[in-house]
């Protein structure tokens, strides 16, 4: 109901006769019957060059989401250079989300985008490392495998990542292929060599170099530079690699003079030389390269001339959206990685989502979460028109968490507890309306009320999966999509629109469902379980205006032309709330 209300205007491509919502990307799938479908894929490998943070995960995904706007079946993958076998133990304040997928594997954050960005569910095969990579070698060759050959960087190392970028692409159009960090980083050397011979190996004019660089302008000569993209395409050359297309950030024009020079320097087309300039917000980026002719290059490198017509309304709309909002709501989001903005990517987008879904603005208050250990939460609280506990681990800054809900609770606020923010909600009822005092997690140490527990078994379907308590750290966690039923007639069941749902998971701890009545009784619903009843994974109190809790990750799943409808839901109870304060 509440998000019929507000949801995205419904876009038809030429030839649909459905009333498909734009979320559900018709134009992709209906436009393919008009073009011939590749027999294979093309491939697009993405390298980024002079300094790092270019944005070059946005740059791929904002091409993939362009070329699936010409009809085209897209998919996205990652190769990243670091030794992690993935980034599941990586700590978030270094290296920012941890991005889970469906199938329960844990990824690089810039899977994240490119799920947002052109809405296909990324897979465990759609990001690797050299840690993976040489964790499989290893486990082959004490298997035996190598029939006694010397394994070698050329071709052992090299053959498994072609592998890996060449398999599974039978359904797809277009393969764009990122390389993580920078030319020239020693860590990359494999994957730049098995990007090289991979062109050779594969038929001709099916596969194509695209370059990210920078061009600084440089104050005192009043100029944007173009040596060091000349630099670094140099070494891409040494290595055998010559760029396609250049994809060049600046702050600014680049004047026709400046282009010429890096199309004659770095061999490649005037054409092909295509400035990326600082747009205001990432989803401006696929319109934005649109007209400066990325798709159009890219295809034309392709020898793909005349090209089919993009369909970008959907985009513009969410730029319109976002661009001239009518409204604005503040969020407060409690928690404890606030110095590293990328520790919370997709929920940082899915609060966006949730303002394109309701036409407004949202503005995030961030916000340490042991200050309401020494301090009244009220008045940092009072002003905020929504209030949300993100996922996290470990005891510091649990008790802060807690007051929070507890405020939002007894103030009547909305609160959106995701993960460990529903955790902290029910240790919150657990003592404070329950009176069970030490109410606590046993991730914090042992306790006589273990309201949040480790559970030790539990079923995926029809299989029963074990963690241990002494496990690795590294994917012993609950990760994944999982199942839930929801409770007819509960709020959370009337957002989803359906009693059935599956959202993915990361976490080791669960609501222990025995003090499920107990809490019940003081007014806590347990919303959702796990379809085996087992596990609890939603919460909710039907007499608050919006106060749920999810075990789950639901901004995982967020895209900005399909808002979650969690998200949607929580942004709209918050523009309730902000016409109250
Ligand atoms: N630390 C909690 C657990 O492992 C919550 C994890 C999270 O919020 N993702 O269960």
């Amino acid at each position: 109901m509440l998000r019929q209300a507000k949801s995205l205007p419904v876009f038809f491509c030429e030839d649909s006769t459905g009333d498909l919502p734009i979320g559900h990307f018709p134009l992709a799938e209906s436009q393919m019957t008009r073009y011939p479908v590749t027999p294979m894929a093309r491939y697009v490998f993405i390298t980024g060059g002079v300094v790092s943070s270019l944005g070059k995960g946005i740059a791929a995904a904002a091409l993939g989401a362009l070329l699936q706007a010409r009809g085209y079946r897209v998919r996205l993958r990652k190769l990243d250079p670091y030794l992690n076998v993935d980034p599941g133990t990586m700590s978030p304040t270094q290296h920012g989300e941890v991005f889970v997928t469906d199938d329960g594997a844990e990824t690089d954050l810039d899977l994240g985008h490119y799920e947002r960005f052109t809405g296909r569910s990324a897979t465990k095969t759609d990001n690797i490392t050299t840690g993976r990579i040489y964790k499989n070698i290893i486990d082959k060759e004490r298997r035996g495998d190598y029939l006694g050959a010397t394994v070698q960087v050329i071709p052992h190392v090299t053959n498994e990542i072609k592998d890996f970028v060449t398999e599974g692409n039978e359904d797809y159009d277009f393969v764009l292929c990122e390389v993580g960090g920078t030319v020239g980083d020693i860590e990359a050397m494999p994957f730049m060599e098995a990007i090289r011979q991979v062109k050779n190996d594969l038929p001709r004019g099916t596969a194509i170099y695209l370059h990210l660089t920078l061009m600084p302008f440089i104050a005192a000569a009043g100029e944007l530079k173009t040596k060091p993209t000349q630099h670094s395409v140099k070494e891409l050359q040494a290595m055998g690699i010559a760029p396609d297309i250049l994809l060049v950030r600046a702050d600014r024009e680049i004047p026709e003079a400046e282009r010429r020079k890096l199309s004659l320097f770095c061999n490649v087309r005037p054409s092909a030389v295509i400035q990326a300039l600082d747009v205001a917000n990432i989803y401006d980026v696929p319109t934005a390269y649109h007209k400066e002719g990325l798709d159009s290059e890219v295809l034309a490198a392709f020898g793909i001339e005349p090209a089919p017509k993009p369909r970008l309304d959907a985009w513009e709309e969410v730029c319109n959206r976002i661009h001239t909002p009518e409204g604005e709501v503040t969020i407060a989001i409690v928690g404890k990685y606030t110095g590293l903005k990328d520790a919370y990517k997709s929920l940082i987008e899915a609060l966006h989502h949730g303002g394109i879904a309701n036409h407004v603005k949202v503005k995030l208050d961030w916000i340490e979460s042991e200050v309401f250990e020494k301090e009244d939460p009220a008045p940092w609280l009072e002003k905020v028109h929504g209030i949300l506990v993100p996922g996290g681990f470990g005891e510091r800054g649990s008790q802060g968490k807690i007051n929070a809900a507890r405020f939002a609770r007894e103030r009547q606020v909305p609160y959106f507890g995701i993960c460990f923010g529903m955790q902290m909600a029910v240790i919150e009822a657990a003592r404070n309306l329950a009176g069970i005092n030490d109410a606590s997690s046993t991730e914090f140490g042992s306790t006589q009320e273990p309201v949040v527990g480790l559970m030790t078994e539990w079923l995926k379907g029809n299989e029963l999966e074990k963690r241990s308590h002494k496990g690795d750290l590294g994917g012993t966690m609950r990760l994944g999509a999982y199942k839930a039923a929801l409770k007819k007639d509960t709020k959370i069941a009337d957002i989803y629109g359906s009693t059935e749902i599956s959202e993915r998971h990361r976490h080791r701890y669960e609501v222990n469902r025995d003090y499920k009545e107990k809490l019940e009784s003081c007014g806590l619903v347990f919303s959702g379980m796990s379809p085996d009843g087992l596990l609890p994974e939603t919460i909710e109190y039907p007499d608050h205006p919006w106060f749920i809790g999810v075990q789950y990750h639901p901004e995982l799943k967020s895209r900005p032309l399909d808002p979650h409808p969690l998200f949607a839901s929580f942004i709209e109870a918050a523009l309730e709330q902000s016409r109250l304060v």
